[in-house]
Parts: C-alpha cells; structure tokens; sequence
C-alpha cells in the first residue's frame, strides 16, 4: 500500500490553494502534516480522499486514482474528520452498527466489540453520543474511522479540543495503529508531532517546503518558524 502525490495542484479560481506538491507515503509511518493556517493542508487531504479533483497532477493509492476508484478505495481509507461530525442522537454502539452496515463490515457484533474495546469505549458504548465528553466522542470518531479496518488512516487535528490527559490516550490510540498501515494526521500541536510522528510533511503557501525524518529535526517549532515566515 502506498499514497503517491505527484505534482499535485488544486487552485480555486485566481486562488492557488495547492502547488506542485511530490511526496509518497508508505505503510509503518506515521506522518504529521503541517502548516499554518491556509497552508493548503486540507484541500490537500481532500485530494487524497477523492472529495476534489485536482486541478493539475495526480494522487495514487496503490496505483489507482481515488477519483475513479471512490468506492474501491473508501474500503481502504478511514478518514476523521477536523469537526468530526457524528450523530448525536445514535447510542455509541448502535452508531457503529449503523456504520458497519454502510461498510458491509463482515462479523460486525464481533467487530464493534473489538474497536470499543480498542478504543476505550466499554463503559460508554450505551450512552447516546451526546452524553460523552468531547475525549470520549474523539474515541468515537476513532472508532468509526478503523471500524472497517482500512490501511490508510487520514486524522485531521485528531487531538483538538482535548485536554492534556486526553490528548495522551489518543495520542497511544494512534500509535498502536501504526502497523502496517499509512497514518496522515495533521495537528498544530507541534510537541505531539514530535511524539508520535516519523516524518513530517510541511506545507506553506501550497508549497513543501520540507518532507523530513522527525528524527532529523531538533527542534521542530523553530523548524516550523524558519521555514513558513
Ligand atoms: P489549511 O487546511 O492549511 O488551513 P486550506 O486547504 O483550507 O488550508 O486552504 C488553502 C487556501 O485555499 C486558502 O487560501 C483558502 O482560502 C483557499 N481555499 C480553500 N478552499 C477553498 C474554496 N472552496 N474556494 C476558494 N478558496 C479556497
């Protein structure tokens, strides 16, 4: 499994959201995606994802166009949104059946007992969605993305909005998906991308301006100001 960007540019009318963008993930990495704000990152993730087309150049996932191959590939790809839009009506489990059955996931009561678990949720799986903190509802947004089991997980700010204890577990969540799947996960919080991630994708103007082992960047908020002021 692998995403390939190749010259990727996305411009709105005058605008140039995206420009000339060249990376390759590969699975076993956790990448961080980075910029500040209108850098490009989610007209970007939405290229990846299929929801637009590109305006010049391509994206790949394991060779086929997300574009063409939407449903084929929406089997492959859990996607958590920035908002992470959920329904608060829905108890967490009967929310995750509601999912399972979109995904046609096989053996789903043995399925969704396997994420709740993963994800922490077994105290609050009966609770309707509203009713959970805003850690716990993230933990379902979670859950809804790797219920399917999907290689290629795309998190945007999967961490928003949590406290520091919160962040932790999430951020331990994440790192125990990392195996054999291509984690994407963009986030402003610059130590957390120090923790979790291998590499880091940086974005200013529509540009990459570095695509860098996180192992080789000493201090990545300095590294961050340097190269998008
Ligand atoms: P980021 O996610 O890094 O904050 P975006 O990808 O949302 O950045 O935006 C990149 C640039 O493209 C910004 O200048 C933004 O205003 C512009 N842009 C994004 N979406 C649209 C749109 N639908 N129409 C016009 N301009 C857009």
């Amino acid at each position: 499994m692998f995403i390939e960007a190749q010259n990727l540019s996305k411009t709105y009318g005058k605008q140039t959201a995206v420009q000339d963008l060249n990376f390759r993930l590969e699975e076993g990495q956790i990448v961080g995606f980075l910029g500040p704000n209108g850098a490009g990152k989610s007209t970007t993730l939405k290229m990846l994802l299929g929801l637009i087309q590109p305006s010049s150049g391509s994206v790949q996932i394991d060779g086929k166009d997300p574009q063409d191959q939407a449903i084929e590939l929406k089997k492959q790809i859990g996607y958590l949104a920035e908002n992470n839009p959920l329904y608060p009506e829905m108890y967490v489990r009967e929310f995750l059946e509601f999912i399972a059955n979109i995904h046609q996931v096989e053996n789903p009561a043995v399925r969704i007992q396997e994420v709740i678990e993963w994800v922490g949720l077994q105290k609050e799986a009966h609770k309707k969605i509203q009713e959970l903190s805003k850690g716990y509802q993230q933990r379902v947004g979670i859950a809804l993305a790797i219920l399917h089991d999907p290689k290629i997980l795309i998190l945007d700010e999967p961490t928003s909005g949590l406290d520091p204890n919160q962040r932790d577990e999430i951020r331990d969540l994440i790192k125990s998906l990392q195996k054999n799947r291509i984690i994407l996960f963009s986030s402003h919080l610059l130590s957390e991308v120090e923790a979790i991630c291998d590499r880091v994708l940086l974005i200013h103007q529509g540009k990459l301006v570095s695509d860098s082992p996180m192992k080789e960047i000493k201090d990545l908020e300095k590294f961050f100001k340097e190269k998008t002021s």
